[in-house]
């Protein structure tokens, strides 16, 4: 078994330097809590992390190894993850090696080190083809693509520790992640983007000259897919909630991150123009491959469990959020206004 008492250092932050990771480490750091971060830089930004950074891949045993050596972390937040539906159907080997060998090679480090407390993303796309929508936490999981299908094997190999080895872990299933730290210091940086909010709004930057709308067919009330936007803050909220939770010696537990609203893209498209002021011409264009028409977060384990509730939920505030980035980094981390 894992005997938790011995380490006592900083919360080990894989995939620190990314998107939701880097807004977590700030979350972190504003609350006072020791951390390191563990991050290849392959699409995480050093210019993202003001925080202790050991450069390194998950898959490098020896240097994972070092740093847990070296920190002695006392528990782990994991969010280094391959995450694009689109490349994980092209290239599965490339998800199933990055996500669920190297969750693995994180594990067995954790394990040899006495760790027993890790927080780790996990995802709606789990659920697959909901068949109840707002879907419930405890909805079956039935993933539709090798993104979905890596999340879930994550999840069951973490299961498998527990019982045997007295792992504890949360599975935050997020919805749609977005917005942003509103001074616009932190947000979303992708190459190559291909997520909506981003994507307008890099079109009323004028870097774009349209957005394309994926399919205007859907059983939708406006034909376009309908998400669930949780801002990217509400989440770190949850992950650091979820980390005390777990100190404090409960089970294990998965739950739904959403602010259990929908928005069609036809309506994220026209709430951009009011916050940017721009026109964002949009443009129909054929269904994107594995979308499914709603997926929208129902239940209230969070709020249960963690005594969570999104602060941030309001369209306007994460678009208004995403803007502030857009604007003071228009080209991305190392390139500001
Ligand atoms: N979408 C779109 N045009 C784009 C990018 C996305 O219409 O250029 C749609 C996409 O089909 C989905 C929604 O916007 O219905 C959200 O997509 P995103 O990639 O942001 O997140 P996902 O739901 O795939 O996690």
């Amino acid at each position: 078994m894992i005997h938790p008492d011995t380490p006592s250092g900083p919360v080990l932050v894989a995939g620190g330097a990314g998107y939701i990771g880097s807004h977590t480490v700030r979350t972190l750091q504003e609350r006072g809590v020791p951390l390191v971060v563990l991050d290849d830089l392959s699409t995480g930004h050093a210019e993202a992390v003001d925080a202790p950074l050991v450069r390194a891949d998950l898959g490098d045993r020896e240097a994972v190894r070092a740093a847990f050596a070296e920190h002695r972390p006392r528990a782990v937040i994991h969010f280094a993850a391959k995450c694009y539906v689109g490349e994980s159907v092209e290239k599965p080997a490339l998800y199933y090696h990055e996500n669920v060998t190297k969750t693995w090679c994180l594990l067995e480090e954790m394990r040899r080190a006495g760790v027993r407390d890790i927080v780790f993303s996990s995802t709606c796309a789990t659920y697959g083809e909901p068949v109840e929508v707002p879907i419930p936490d405890d909805h079956r999981q039935l993933p539709i693509n090798p993104y979905g299908r890596t999340k879930l094997h994550m999840e069951h190999m973490m299961g498998d520790y527990d019982r045997a080895y007295g792992l504890r872990f949360a599975a935050l299933r997020y919805f749609n992640a977005a917005g942003a730290m509103p001074d616009g210091s932190l947000g979303e940086d992708h190459h190559p983007e291909t997520h909506l909010i981003p994507l307008v709004l890099q079109v009323a930057l004028g870097q774009r000259e349209r957005i394309l709308v994926f399919g205007e067919d859907y059983p939708t009330p406006d034909g376009t897919c309908v998400r669930d936007y949780i801002h990217v803050l509400d989440l770190a909220d949850a992950h650091l909630r979820a980390l005390a939770r777990l100190q404090a010696g409960e089970p294990s537990f998965a739950c739904n991150l959403g602010t259990g609203s929908g928005y069609s893209v036809r309506e994220i498209v026209a709430a951009a123009r009011e916050v940017t002021g721009h026109s964002i011409p949009a443009e129909s264009a054929p269904r994107r491959e594995g979308d499914p028409a709603v997926l929208v977060s129902g239940g209230r384990r969070a709020e249960e469990l963690l005594g969570w509730k999104p602060e941030r939920a309001h369209l306007a505030t994460i678009l208004e959020d995403a803007w502030s980035f857009h604007r003071r980094h228009p080209g991305g981390y190392g390139k500001p206004a």
